[in-house]
């Protein structure tokens, strides 16, 4: 720095003109034959329909402090970037957009939505990217990926391709939670329960030959796709019943009474409707006895042709009319409220219903148990330890995951099916092809499925996929596995337990050594911050009023290893502060050591006891800053930092300097200015990645 400061230190004016200069530099790009020791991070790639929210940034933040942190410390630091397709979510917001022209998907058939959305992707796709630029984020962007480009989709297909090779996956009929506003089959994961005030409906189904049973159940209008009724057998009450035979009201249907050990007499009446095409339970039931699976719902959530004269109605209307009639025959014994937990499609909050249907699984049991291994042996280690046990909890009682999604955006499953509806999976048509005339000895016509995989799908891959994989690349040589990862809690079932399976069955090794876990952001009085309660920060609001830099700080300031950190506004001022207190710093300090050559040395010169003093204090904080950053302490790094420069070198050092600044003892001042000019030197360095715009300037 050989220029004068100026007096104000204005983010808004410095923070653009730093990015611009470190672009045009390129000093992020990589070298994976550098020699240098490696370090690595994948990005959570961000959905292309993101915005960056407090939560990303600090994550973010995290990130771009350890590579940065890294890089400086000798290491090949390399940052992969890139962008998830974020299926569903993706889906959703163009439909939105069409629908305000009033055009449907259906409209524009498959090719041309996916048409569509690919112009979409092209003109918003790289906001958030533009976003994380903006944050300082010094990935190497020259690496830049995204999940549906063609290396990563040719990566879907070969894993999709050797996981039902291994057979790891199967088709078929199973119960799936299905979001009718979506249009879709959702995983488990997707679906959030919430408990919601609902009503109890007592239903009389008459017996033949006389009498009636009650049934009590809070959806009504699932009896249109009854098979069965169901009584436990030591249930003294009901054990009578079983062979005998009820009739459906409305439809007349003939129900079977069988006797399952499953059946709760304390709920309801104890005796239960059985609905095997619409409740995971009665499916089993109704399985072992045989009774046959009605499915009464279209994809959208109105009822099908089973639902005789209820067809047509949406779910909910058809609830209604079920209980009118019911009630009209005399049917309908009571009503009693009752507060249940319902399930909620995770992208737009619209009921799910658990509904059979034709999909894709893929078996956890034998990927999760190397998975639960890795993290037991100590190959990956989970910061903070106590994200551990909830990864164990999980990836133990786990399910089958349904990969399916009856979407259009994504990547479409790789199987072509014969005219007797036999699966071929192949990497492509031509694959296909060839396996079917081993079957069938001729060319048969083929139809590729019209579904595409649930986007963690490819998510999973992520950690090799970014790296070149299935190629062998010197990326994957030098930096798999990664260093660390770093993430927010909310997606540790999603996605991390997931690329842990994935790593260790593709690359036969962990994806990441360590997992750091961020804290979950709420404001100054501990409360979630949300749009309607007004307590939100808005990073890209904090980036006008505050900068970057001083977000980065007070990110990293409250990041402690609980399970919440609070951010208030207060905290930004501070930062802000701060920063303006290290500029002053520095234009007194170079303008105090500007007529000091560049050349002068402080070996060998004689110390006054404060330059003793703040010079062990350096020691100590170079140490310090080192130690608590290897422990992911980004608190108390920060603080340390803070403290220091405020307390130590501004109120003390830079006091008593003066004295010797303005003396006549020309080399006692030259001894002071060089202790200055070093203790800038390594505050600045030690800040940098904190606060890198401000200490690049
Ligand atoms: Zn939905």
């Amino acid at each position: 720095m050989d220029r004068m400061l100026p007096p104000r230190y204005d983010p808004t004016e410095v923070e653009p003109r730093i990015l611009a200069f470190w672009e045009e530099q390129d000093l992020w790009r990589c070298n994976p034959r550098s020699g240098k020791p490696p370090f690595s991070i994948v990005i959570p790639p961000p959905n292309i329909t993101g915005r960056l929210h407090l939560g990303h940034n600090l994550v973010y933040t995290l990130q771009d402090l350890l590579i940065r942190y890294k890089r400086m410390a000798g290491f090949e630091a390399c940052w992969f970037p890139g962008t998830d397709h974020a299926g569903i979510a993706t889906q959703n917001v163009v439909e939105r957009a069409l629908a305000r022209e009033g055009v449907t998907r259906q409209d524009l058939g498959r090719d041309g939505f996916v048409r569509r959305v690919w112009e979409w992707k092209e003109r918003y796709g790289n906001e958030i990217i533009d976003q994380l630029r903006v944050l300082g984020c010094s990935c190497d962007w020259s690496r830049q990926r995204f999940t549906l480009d063609p290396g990563l989709s040719r990566a879907v297909t070969l894993a999709f391709v050797r996981l039902h090779e291994e057979g790891l996956l199967y088709r078929g009929d199973y119960m799936i939670h299905w979001c009718p506003r979506c249009g879709t089959a959702l995983s488990d994961i997707e679906v959030e329960h919430e408990e919601v005030d609902g009503h109890l409906y007592f239903v009389r189904y008459p017996l033949k030959g006389g009498g009636h049973v009650t049934v009590a159940t809070t959806r009504p209008e699932t009896m249109l796709g009854d098979t069965g009724v169901a009584v436990n057998p030591r249930d003294e009450r009901h054990r009578h019943l079983i062979g005998k035979t009820a009739v459906l009201p409305l439809l007349n249907r003939r129900l079977p009474i069988v006797g399952a050990e499953e059946v709760d007499p304390e709920f309801g009446t104890g005796v239960l409707k059985i609905t095997p095409g619409h409740d995971p339970l009665d499916r089993e039931i109704g399985k072992r006895y045989g009774l046959p699976t009605v499915d009464i719902l279209n994809s959208d959530g109105t009822i099908n042709a089973h639902g005789g004269p209820f067809a047509g109605l949406d779910r909910f209307a058809a609830r209604e009319e079920v209980v009118v009639r019911l009630k009209a025959a005399g049917f309908l014994e009571k009503v009693v409220p009752y507060r249940h937990a319902v399930g909620h499609c995770q992208r737009c909050r619209t009921r799910v219903e658990p509904r059979v249907s034709t999909q894709w699984f893929m078996r956890m049991k034998p990927l999760a148990e190397p998975a639960i291994a890795a993290v037991r042996e100590g190959r990956i280690q989970f910061v903070p330890e106590r994200w551990a046990k909830v990864y164990f909890d999980w990836l133990t009682g786990i399910r089958d995951w349904c990969i399916s999604r009856q979407l259009w955006w994504g990547h479409r499953i790789p199987a072509w099916y014969g005219p007797d509806g036999e699966a071929f999976v192949a990497h492509d048509r031509e694959g296909a092809r060839r396996l079917a005339r081993e079957r069938y000895g001729e060319e048969v016509p083929l139809r590729q499925d019209e579904d595409v995989l649930d986007t963690w799908f490819s998510s999973a891959l992520w950690p090799f996929s970014v790296m070149g994989w299935p190629e062998r690349t010197a990326e994957l040589d030098v930096f798999y596995p990664t260093s660390v990862l770093v993430t927010a809690f909310d997606i540790l079932f999603f996605w991390v337990a997931r690329m842990v399976m994935m790593g260790l069955h593709f690359m036969d090794e962990v994806p990441f050594r360590e997992v750091l876990i961020t804290p979950f952001i709420v404001d100054e009085h501990g409360r979630k911050m949300s749009r309607s309660r007004g307590n939100m920060i808005d990073a890209l609001e904090v980036k006008e009023s505050h900068g970057m830099d001083a977000l980065r700080f007070t990110m990293a300031q409250s990041s402690t290893k609980g399970r919440e950190m609070r951010v208030s506004m207060r905290q930004l001022d501070e930062a802000r502060n701060f920063e303006n207190k290290l500029w002053n710093m520095a234009r007194f300090i170079l303008a105090n050591t500007a007529d000091l050559p560049p050349t002068a040395e402080l070996d060998g010169r004689p110390l006054a006891p404060e330059d003793r003093w703040i010079r062990s204090r350096l020691s100590w904080l170079v140490e310090k800053v080192r130690t608590e950053l290897d422990r992911y302490n980004f608190h108390l790094a920060s603080d340390a930092l803070y403290h220091f420069a405020w307390h130590e070198l501004c109120d003390w050092y830079l006091e008593l300097a003066k004295l010797r600044l303005g003396g006549e003892d020309v080399e006692a001042r030259a001894t002071c200015q060089l202790v200055l000019r070093e203790a800038l030197g390594i505050v600045i360095r030690l800040l940098h990645p904190f606060m890198p715009f401000l200490t690049e300037e």
